[in-house]
């Protein structure tokens, strides 16, 4: 373990405080020296707070799902939230139904697609006792055991952003929701809301305002595409979930909420776990219509939602949810689809899907090899790019493909 990385556990301890012995309980045998955090958490298992009020199910890969409004619990022992004992007008203690479900359909989605874990924090309180999607004052209306809930459902979304910086440099977040307005679409809230996004994509470009208060701020900011294309363009997440068959709003198909719809444009969450203030974990709200809540539906929705998160997250920000074997097939396809448009020749796309396919073939057997293949198909994806025959963004993006695949890898060997 690495200066850095200890530094980084001791604060985490730190900052999580009670949360940690309850969940030592359960994994670390006595007298354990201090662990890193892939040791503490094995992705896919469940993990609980004080009270069990507060679920975490750690991961492996890049992403993040949080759902709190999602609880049922009313516990005696704290008194129900009032919006006079609160004191606020963002005041609400309506619940989303089977936001719970969603959370664990999706998790169930990416585990049989790829094998791999994303991240997912449940709150199990009801609003009407904690509302984790708001400042600790009004969340927790004073109220010590609800206090401690909500900085646990933090802390959880702190300690799996933690291991996906570390892990892979960048990640993606997610707060679910439903909503019961009568459009039936996703309502997508990057911080932005229905009077900005009816800006014409020119005022929501030449404005540096909108961009810097959005929940992906970061990645926009250090993004080839404009502003308004990564909102609603053509390999915007909306677009992409209404060519799945899920209209959603903003997207080239639906680019705003019309004057008087009722529309969530995001929370605390995504304020605070988004990247509207930094750091390389960005992300949004997605407020979910009631006809998609139903508890049959959820598979289908959950298996949609990988496929599209799976394209645009590498699309728009090269963040890979994939197990390292179909990484390696997506870099593969990559370099058919530049030999197929003459961007590369067909002699060195052979060579360069040969060190794929050992690689490939590697995986299972030995992941050192696997890996030493990759490095040499990085270095001859660089010896193409200075001898001019690869341009130098495709060069990087299969390199930074590559590396993606690597870091995978040892994602995936770290959680076992
Ligand atoms: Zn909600």
């Amino acid at each position: 373990m690495n200066k850095h990385r200890t530094k980084r556990l001791a604060s985490a301890i730190v900052a999580l405080g009670a949360l940690l012995v309850t969940t030592a309980a359960v994994s670390a045998p006595a007298g354990a020296q201090p662990r890193t955090a892939s040791d503490d958490f094995n992705p896919g298992e469940s993990y609980f707070g004080t009270n069990d009020y507060i679920e975490y199910l750690p991961g492996n890969l890049p992403v993040v799902f949080a759902a709190p409004h999602a609880g049922s619990l009313e516990p005696s022992s704290i008194p129900a939230r009032t919006r006079e004992t609160c004191g606020s007008d963002d005041f609400a203690t309506v619940n989303d139904d089977n936001t719970e479900q969603l959370a664990r359909e999706i998790q169930s989605a990416f585990y049989e697609r790829t094998g791999m874990y994303p991240h997912v924090v449940i709150n199990h309180l009801s609003r009407n006792r904690l509302d984790a999607n708001r400042p600790i004052g009004v969340a927790a209306c004073g109220n010590a055991e609800a206090e401690q809930a909500w900085t646990e459902f933090h802390g959880f979304i702190d300690t799996a952003k933690d291991q996906i910086e570390e892990s892979y440099g960048k990640g993606w977040f997610t707060d679910l929701h439903g909503h019961g307005h009568a459009v039936q679409r996703l309502e997508l809230g990057y911080g932005l809301n229905a009077a900005a996004l009816r800006l014409s994509d020119d005022e929501l470009n030449r404005d540096p305002s909108h961009e810097s208060s959005a929940s992906f701020r970061v990645f926009s900011e250090g993004s080839p595409l404009s502003f308004a294309d990564l909102l609603r363009g053509s390999t915007a997440l909306g677009t992409l979930f209404e060519e799945a068959g899920y209209p959603a709003t903003p997207s080239q198909q639906d680019p705003a909420p019309a004057e008087g719809e009722p529309f969530f444009s995001g929370g605390y969450n995504t304020r605070v776990h988004g990247c509207m203030n930094g750091g390389q974990i960005c992300g949004l709200q997605i407020e979910h219509n009631r006809s998609i809540r139903d508890l049959e539906d959820l598979p289908d929705y959950a298996n949609a939602l990988y496929d599209v998160y799976s394209e645009y997250l590498l699309t728009n920000f090269g963040i890979l949810v994939q197990s390292p074997a179909q990484g390696l097939d997506t870099l593969a396809a990559d370099v058919a689809g530049l030999v197929q448009r003459g961007e590369l020749s067909g002699k060195h796309g052979t060579a360069l899907t040969a060190k794929l396919n050992s690689a490939k073939r590697q995986l299972e057997r030995d992941e050192r090899s696997a890996q030493k293949m990759i490095r040499a198909f990085v270095r001859h994806v660089g010896a193409l790019s200075r001898s001019g025959d690869v341009s130098a963004t495709d060069a990087e993006r299969l390199t930074a493909l590559a590396r993606r695949v690597v870091q995978t890898m040892h994602a995936q060997v770290e959680a076992r």
